[in-house]
């Protein structure tokens, strides 16, 4: 925890942490000591982690990256926090995250972009760490906590690993509790873990999943010891190679590495196959429309009124418009302007019912190539390595939107994916693959993870 906490007083530069919280890492340190002493220890005994600023912990502000939630210190902790310190594991601090976890490059968070401890061969570049769960990849990357926690409601647990060579699992949805974990979009919000190796990442699942009464969508299954994965033969998987991820213009970089993947699975001695998910062209555009939908339902809540900023008004009505004005980041605004836009009496037939409608179809695609016999299926996490601060989406949000394009159908779907280090760019950048899972078979992403890092 000492070594830990002096990583993170010399990296501030990162920007890593919105909060650090030195004095209760010591204190859960020392009980930690005495449980060893007495011979109690836990699954993650003494083990410093980070904590993504999006999970409710009790006492210790959490801004959800947001100007609305700057001075909130909740009253209660989130169950997947309450389940790691259970198990023995040491609150390091709260790490940076993108505005209520809309984005993909840590860039829209109030408290400042995050910066990847990478940088491009021979540049000087400050390189994003991905987004929105910047900050726990660039602390894991960079050594600052031994694994963090992490959201991905669209990537943001896959996509930040991919960028800086870590380890993220966005687990089956219902795997993991959300009670406490501030809500982006309910239907697709997933908690999991950002680690240095599959194994880590396996043995942080295993205390943060399980069933939790306090969430109606949390799944009623036991918890498998997912470390016992790690290692296992991945002999006879069966491994789909979907057609409609190889994109027209797709750098041959990461074409390369898919390829490279492909190899290392069928030498373990996995079958290839290739496969179609005919509606993936349809993702990203139905994704940008439940996504938001939900988003500025859950959004809905921050009024002034009963926690978080308060911008005083001449009437109530007033001062929820201030608040939320002044509360509020531009990419935030911008989601619950589409969000109310695609829920309102006249468009809610022609673009929320019929996005609800490709998922369907999105699901259905998956449940097809599972019934076939398909294991598993491999593509590349992200479409390039990571970019600067500042380079994309300034002018065009789409172009930072596209990002997103091979990990929202997993969402979309409820599956389980896996980002593993896979490989370096031609700058010197890390790439990532992506393995996507059936239901509740996380499992099989370990063992096969573990053979590609
Ligand atoms: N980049 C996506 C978005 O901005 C996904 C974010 C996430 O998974 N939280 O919505």
């Amino acid at each position: 925890t000492e070594a830990h906490l002096s990583a993170i007083a010399g990296a501030r530069g990162l920007n890593a942490f919105i909060t650090e919280t030195p004095d209760r890492a010591r204190a859960m340190a020392k009980a930690s000591d005495e449980r060893l002493a007495r011979g109690e220890a836990g699954a993650l005994e003494g083990i410093p982690l980070g904590i993504k600023d999006l999970y409710c912990t009790e006492g210790v502000r959490t801004t959800a990256g947001s100007h609305i939630l700057g001075n909130f210190v909740p009253p209660y902790e989130s169950t997947i926090t309450k389940q790691l310190w259970r198990d023995g594991a040491v609150m390091l601090g709260k790490l940076n995250l993108d505005e209520f976890a809309m984005g993909s490059s840590n860039e829209t968070s109030h408290f400042g972009p995050v910066t990847s401890p990478w940088r491009k061969r021979g540049g000087n570049a400050s390189l994003v760490p991905g987004g929105s769960s910047g900050g726990s990849a660039a602390a894991v990357a960079a050594r600052l906590c031994l694994g963090a926690t992490a959201t991905d409601t669209g990537g943001s647990i896959r996509q930040p690993a991919a960028f800086t060579g870590t380890v993220g699992i966005k687990p089956t949805y219902g795997r993991c509790s959300r009670f406490g974990v501030v809500a982006f979009a309910s239907s697709l919000d997933q908690a999991g873990p950002i680690a240095r190796t599959v194994r880590d990442a396996a043995i942080l699942m295993r205390s943060m999943a399980g069933y939790d009464p306090n969430d109606s969508t949390s799944a009623n299954l036991p918890v498998p010891d997912y470390e016992a994965s790690v290692g296992r033969s991945v002999a006879g998987k069966v491994i789909g190679i979907p057609k409609e991820y190889r994109l027209d213009g797709m750098p041959a970089e990461i074409e390369a590495l898919w390829q490279q993947g492909i190899a290392w699975l069928k030498e373990a001695g996995a079958e290839i196959r290739d496969i179609s998910l005919p509606h993936t062209k349809y993702a990203l555009p139905a994704y940008y429309i439940v996504a938001p939908a939900e988003a500025s339902s859950n959004l809905a809540r921050y009024d002034g009124v009963r926690y978080g900023l308060r911008v005083p008004g001449k009437d109530i009505a007033d001062l929820y418009g201030k608040t939320r004005a002044e509360g509020f980041g531009k990419e935030v605004r911008r989601r619950v302007m589409i969000g109310t836009y695609v829920l309102s009496a006249g468009y809610y037939d022609a673009f929320y019912v019929k996005a609800q409608k490709i998922r369907t179809l999105i699901k259905r695609d998956f449940e097809t190539v599972y019934a076939e016999g398909v294991d598993a299926i491999l593509t590349p996490a992200t479409p390039s390595a990571a970019f600067a601060i500042g380079e994309k989406g300034s002018g065009n949000p789409v172009e930072m939107y596209l990002n997103d394009i091979f990990t929202v159908t997993v969402n979309m779907a409820g599956l389980p994916g896996i980002a593993v280090p896979a490989g370096t760019s031609t700058e010197g950048l890390p790439l990532g693959l992506q393995l996507i899972g059936r239901p509740f078979d996380e499992d099989t992403l370990f063992s096969l993870g573990e053979v590609m890092e």
